[in-house]
């Protein structure tokens, strides 16, 4: 074992299934803000759902009935799974081509409440509020805190949502936070971001890279409207690469992050957009990045029964059988 110090047992201080410990071998900081399962919304985004919808929300969900032969509700016919522009395999929980997705045009469609499924099938990227693998955060001297994953990830697999005060970027004001994730512009060009600095959970930790091995995806519950902005999606964080345990997880800000804040990318990657002034003393190069890839893939077949989700939150009817951790 190491002689990591560990600040704090569980950053979420029990609120995700499994701990997220706090290593930080070099101060004492620790991060402010409150650790938060669930999505907030500003006042102007309960506006824009009020007044677009008079009080409520609109949704249409499927009509699958329940198939005795394969025990299952939702097949391939399913209305929800035909209008999700993402493919999504529910029993190995794996997005197939995460990068091949435009965060800004393309989405998944859960099943909810709205279905004939009534949400009990497991189309479901994001089936709890709760992170989906095992997480710690390390503080690093050059970045500060990242996260780091304890279990072997295979590309598509969900690994936690991104979660702050849902704003309206031109009504709510914020002061552009190191802690922004941008949902979406609807068809007013209104421009929603999640702002995780006061509020949020494990993902406002997981720092920048432009070879990121995450990648965010919009989930809706059942149908949205296409004329009206609500539901509101959610962002999942998904692997798009084979990550092995104790990789540091990382998605791309996008360039916009960086010049706004006039800030420069400390990623060191061959891709990287905004390199900083030490650059080519430190970057990786293109044998090494090669092999490592392959190299992940290999270890990732061979361990594919330790990249299962936590729990498995999905069997409603199977309380008293979780996992053993
Ligand atoms: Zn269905
Ligand atoms: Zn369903
Ligand atoms: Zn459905």
């Amino acid at each position: 074992m190491s002689n990591d110090r560990i600040l704090m047992k569980d950053l979420s201080e029990g609120k995700e299934l499994f701990p997220i410990r706090v290593i930080n071998n070099y101060n004492k900081y620790l991060p402010g803000f409150a650790y938060n399962i669930g999505n907030d919304f500003s006042e102007s985004v309960n506006d824009e759902i009020r007044k677009e919808n008079g009080g409520k929300i609109p949704v249409k969900g499927c009509h699958c009935e329940f198939d005795e032969k394969t025990q299952t509700w939702c097949g391939p016919d399913c209305e929800c799974e035909s209008r999700s522009a993402i493919s999504f395999d529910p029993k190995n929980r794996i997005v197939e081509n995460p990068l091949s997705y435009d965060f800004y045009e393309e989405f998944y469609i859960e099943c909810g409440l709205h279905c004939y499924c009534r949400g009990k099938c497991n189309r479901r990227i994001l089936p709890g509020p709760h992170a989906l693998k095992k997480l710690h955060l390390e503080y690093f001297r050059d970045k500060g805190y990242g996260v780091i994953v304890d279990q072997p990830v295979s590309t598509g697999m969900p690994i936690c949502e991104y979660r702050g005060l849902v704003s309206i970027r031109e009504k709510d004001m914020l002061n552009p936070s190191h802690y922004q994730e941008d949902l979406l512009v609807d068809n007013k060009r209104i421009h929603f971001i999640i702002d995780a600095a006061e509020s949020g959970n494990v993902s406002r930790f997981i720092n920048h890279s432009c070879a990121a091995n995450l990648i965010q995806i919009c989930v809706y519950s059942s149908i949205p409207s296409l004329r009206k902005i609500p539901p509101i999606p959610r962002v999942a964080l998904v692997a798009c690469r084979d990550i092995r345990p104790g990789t540091e997880l990382t998605f791309d800000y996008g360039s916009e992050y960086f010049k706004d804040r006039n800030l420069r990318c400390l990623c060191y990657e061959l891709c990287c957009f905004n390199p900083a002034d030490d650059w080519a003393l430190k970057t990786k190069n293109l044998r090494e990045t090669q092999n490592q890839t392959r190299s992940n893939k290999k270890f990732n077949e061979r361990h594919f029964d330790e990249t299962k989700d936590i729990q498995n939150v999905i069997e409603l009817d199977s309380d008293d059988d979780d996992d053993d951790f």
